[in-house]
C-alpha cells in the first residue's frame, strides 16, 4: 500500500468513495471564499479529505478577535499581522504534504471574481457578507460551477448548495439582504458545524452523491438542537438564474 491508500483507508471503506472517489477528490480544485469562521474548518476537513488543490481567498490579517472560532488561525499570527491565507497556508501545509495550497489575498468585487474563481471544481462560501456572496453566486451560476453556501450568526446557521440551472441560486432563496449586526456575534463551535456541512456537501459534489443540499435550506438553532431542512423551490423571475431575466 501507498502512503495516500493508508492515508485515505477509511475514506475508500465507503462504497460511495473507493479508489475512484479519492482519485476524484484528489485531482479537484476547491476554492474557499473567506478563511475565517466558516472558512478555516472546510479547509482543514477538505486537506484532511485529500481534496488535491484548495485556494484561498481573504484580504484580511489575523486579529485577536478572530480567534474564538477561526481556528487555522493562533495568537503568533495576531502577534505578527499575518494575513489570514498565508497562516492558513502554513498549517495546511503541516497537515498534509499532499495538498496544494493556493493563496489570493483579494476582497472579491465584480471585476475580480472571474480571474480569482476560474478553474475551480466547486466554490465553497465562506463570506461575511452579502455583497460579496451574490458576486460569487452569480458568477456561479453564469460558469455553471456548483457553490455550496453557509452563514453563521449567533447560536444559528443556515447552509444550501446551488447547482447551477438544476437548483435555486442564492439569489433565488434571499430576496432581501438581512441586515445583520456588526461584529456578528458567533459562537466559535456554531461556525464549526456549518463549515463541517459544507466540507461534507463539497465531497459529495465531487465523488458524485445525489443526495444533500443540492435545492434545500438547512437550517439550524443549535442553542436549542433544532435543525431542519426546507426545498427551495427555482425563482422563474430570478435575475440572476431565472427564465425571466433579460441581461443575456
Ligand atoms: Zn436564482
Amino acid at each position: 500500500m501507498t502512503t495516500a491508500d493508508v492515508r485515505y483507508a477509511r475514506h475508500m471503506l465507503l462504497p460511495e468513495i473507493g479508489e475512484k472517489g479519492q482519485d476524484l477528490l484528489r485531482s479537484s480544485l476547491v476554492t474557499i471564499c473567506g478563511v475565517g469562521g466558516l472558512g478555516t474548518p472546510v479547509a482543514q476537513y477538505l486537506t484532511a479529505a485529500g481534496v488535491g488543490r484548495i485556494r484561498l481567498v481573504d484580504p484580511d490579517v489575523v486579529e485577536r478577535s478572530n480567534l474564538n472560532r477561526q481556528i487555522l488561525h493562533w495568537d503568533e499570527d495576531c502577534d505578527s499581522s499575518r494575513p489570514k491565507v498565508e497562516s492558513a497556508e502554513m498549517k495546511l501545509g503541516r497537515m498534509s504534504r499532499e495538498v496544494k495550497v493556493q493563496t489570493v489575498r483579494r476582497a472579491i468585487d465584480d471585476d475580480n471574481v472571474s480571474e480569482i474563481l476560474d478553474g475551480s471544481n466547486v466554490v465553497v462560501d465562506c463570506l461575511d457578507n452579502y455583497e460579496a456572496r451574490f458576486i460569487v453566486n452569480r458568477w456561479c451560476v453564469e460558469s455553471g460551477t456548483p457553490l455550496v453556501h453557509a452563514a453563521v450568526e449567533g447560536w444559528k446557521g443556515q447552509a444550501t448548495v446551488v447547482i447551477p440551472h438544476m437548483t435555486a441560486c442564492l439569489a433565488c432563496l434571499i430576496k432581501k439582504v438581512p441586515t445583520v449586526e456588526r461584529p456578528i456575534p458567533v459562537l466559535g463551535a456554531v461556525a464549526g458545524v456549518l463549515g463541517c456541512i459544507e466540507a461534507i456537501e463539497t465531497v459529495k459534489l465531487i465523488i458524485g452523491v445525489k443526495e444533500g443540499l443540492a435545492g434545500k435550506l438547512f437550517v439550524t438553532d443549535l442553542k436549542d438542537i433544532v435543525l431542519d431542512t426546507f426545498d427551495v423551490e427555482i425563482d422563474p423571475d430570478c435575475p440572476v438564474c431565472g427564465l425571466g431575466k433579460t441581461d443575456h
